[in-house]
């Protein structure tokens, strides 16, 4: 808007050489991704190169999300598309189908380890920082194939992001080392921390399964009760993005404190705790390792 602005007010100047050369200068590749942490990766790939836009809107859950017409005409103007895969976003094949022409689709996950459950694979896999590195090769591949003149540009940023992710993955390790192995456990509202505790040796329970829309029955919450009992487990959170209801009863039922929101799915507004996917790492974990150490 503002460079177009910037090009009428040249050529109402006549000046034919100002316009040609403000009209030679690069417009931003349009990047659509598909929820928040993949859109923060995309800003940080891409600088400012790109203009990206987010699917689903911070705090927002991409499992259960409704796309408006709105998400037609972003995808229709994208050059890039940014999604997960995984099944994370089962409603992204209709909207594409629906938007007719999208840009080149990239699917951030390729190539990671998928963690396998019946009927699927768990989606979460950014919340190893390991994957984070191949979900920013996978985006920067991306932008490079759509916006050609800036490859190189787009693949030495990418270098610089990686190095940032390995460097929170060894300040997480920092902070885990402090954590007994027999206190590494955690219960959160849904189970979306696998491929984190995977990495960190750290036990999560799930009050609700990998997909917010199945709700535990009965049974399922009095288990819960009774492990959290046995385990000695205090450390209880809820997702930034699911509902508290079920974790604030697990919680007054078994004494344990249910801590503030951590993120799993979706990144905070930019005045929040977790505005992009490394300060999300920074923020879950330090919760994290504090409330375990409560931990009987
Ligand atoms: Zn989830």
């Amino acid at each position: 808007m503002h460079r177009r602005t910037l090009l009428l007010a040249a050529a109402g100047a006549a000046s034919g050489r100002i316009v040609s050369s403000i009209a030679a200068a690069p417009q931003p590749l349009q990047v659509v991704a598909t929820f928040s942490i993949l859109a923060d990766m995309a800003r940080q790939i891409g600088g400012s190169a790109v203009e990206v836009k987010s699917l689903v809107q911070v705090d927002g859950d991409a499992h259960t999300y409704q796309p408006r017409p709105s998400d037609l005409r972003s995808l229709q103007g994208a050059g890039l598309v940014v999604m997960n895969g995984l099944g994370m976003e089962g409603w992204m094949e209709r909207l594409k189908q629906a938007a007719g022409t999208a840009g080149l689709v990239v699917t951030a996950s390729a190539g990671v380890v998928p963690r396998a459950l019946p009927g699927g694979v768990d989606p979460h896999a950014w919340q190893n920082p390991a994957n984070g590195v191949i979900y920013a090769r996978n985006i920067a591949d991306g932008l490079a194939r759509a916006d050609q003149g800036r490859a190189d540009f787009y693949r030495s940023q990418a270098r610089d992001y990686e190095t940032a992710i390995v460097e929170t993955s060894t300040w997480i390790e920092q902070q885990m080392a402090v954590v007994p192995k027999e206190k590494r456990k955690i219960l959160t509202s849904h189970d979306a921390f696998y491929y984190y505790g995977a990495r960190y040796g750290i036990e999560f329970h799930g009050i609700e399964g990998i997909d917010t829309e199945a709700e535990p029955s009965a049974q399922q919450i009095a288990a819960l009760v009774k492990l959290i009992r046995a385990e000695g487990i205090k450390a209880v959170f809820v997702e930034n993005m699911t509902s508290p209801r079920l974790a604030q009863m697990i919680a007054r039922e078994t004494g344990a404190v249910l801590g503030p929101a951590v993120y799993s799915d979706a990144l905070s507004g930019p005045a929040g705790p977790a505005p992009s996917y490394l300060r999300m790492f920074r923020h879950n974990t330090t919760l994290f390792a504090q409330a375990m150490l409560a931990n009987g």
